[in-house]
């Protein structure tokens, strides 16, 4: 088969019918990060914070943010990487992160859960306070300890942008999982992000690419990534819910964009105009007087005397 542009082609995208070789392929990715970014991302003097975990799209991410910024005057890019401390698996993301950083020319900033909290996440799950903070699994824990983390070191650094490696994939699920467990509270808030001061606005350049070619990505320009998943996520819904809209994409090429094309357009109905505080503890935004972490952090303590 033929890509438009002449050359043999290499990879069938189904949700477009189009066939397309590997520049073109590559052009195509790059075109829907440039597209969700948009010229106020895109500009002069600006600096965006990066989470990296080793995984290919946060890999895929920063490759594709350090083409897209390699001729804009003085933007600077900044990673961090997050290690929770998840034994047998976090050692080989930072050895994939700490090459992947020194062939690109990118700073990478480490921040450590046991440093910051206290405890590794192993600990947290293996001494059982995770019932006693009355979470129900890992990630629920460990995915709010990370966005609070990147947060605050993004502040710290003087981040204009923190950018977030989800690709579509993620934002489907995402979207359903809430949807099917009616967190309407949530459906909003994921979609209309806490803004000003003390909170650094997210980015997700990935938004329009489907995990299956992020993949291609990172292959197709020799990136290497941790492939293998953490040990917690199968404990997760979000996984379950990934093999649904497997099945769904398979009955209608495109079923995700427009599972995204349609949560966006429901947002625009939606208000909420929640009082944003500051945690009396940290200073950082928060719906209550005291965010989650430290609240998480308080609980801690106790438990531990
Ligand atoms: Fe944390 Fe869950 Fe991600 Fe593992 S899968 S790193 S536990 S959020
Ligand atoms: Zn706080």
């Amino acid at each position: 088969m033929i890509c438009s542009c002449g050359n043999e082609a290499f990879y069938y995208q189904r949700y477009s019918n189009k066939y397309l070789c590997k520049e073109c392929f590559k052009k195509d990715i790059e075109r829907r990060a440039k597209k969700v970014l948009g010229k106020d991302i895109i500009r002069n003097n600006v600096k965006i914070g990066i989470g990296i975990s080793g995984g290919k799209d946060s890999l895929v991410m920063a490759c594709i943010l350090k083409k897209l910024f390699k001729h804009i005057p003085n933007a600077k890019l900044i990673c961090f990487f997050v290690d929770e401390g998840i034994k047998g698996f976090r050692e080989k993301a930072k050895e994939y992160i700490k090459e992947f950083c020194e062939e690109q020319g990118l700073e990478l900033k480490i921040i450590k859960f046991e440093d910051e909290i206290g405890y590794t996440l192993d600990e947290i799950v293996k001494n059982d306070y995770l019932s006693e903070l009355n979470i129900g699994r890992p990630c629920s824990f460990c995915g709010v300890v990370r966005r609070y983390l990147l947060n605050k070191h993004a502040l710290k650094e003087g981040c204009d942008y923190l950018a977030i490696g989800h690709n579509l994939d993620d934002f489907c699920q995402t979207i359903l999982m809430n949807y099917v467990e009616g967190n309407v509270k949530n459906i909003i808030q994921f979609g209309k992000e806490f803004e000003g001061e003390g909170f650094v606005k997210r980015i997700k350049p990935l938004k329009l690419i489907p995990e299956d070619e992020v993949r291609l990505y990172a292959d197709i320009n020799n990136i290497k990534y941790q492939k293998e998943p953490c040990p917690y996520s199968s404990l997760s819904y979000r996984h379950r819910m990934k093999k649904v809209i497997k099945v769904l994409e398979e009955d209608k090429p495109g079923v995700k964009f427009s599972i995204l094309r349609g949560y966006e357009k429901l947002l625009k109905y939606m208000d909420v105009k929640e009082e944003v505080k500051r945690c009396e503890i940290c200073g950082f935004p928060c719906s209550g007087n005291i965010c989650k972490v430290c609240s998480w952090l308080i609980k801690l303590k106790e438990i531990s005397k």
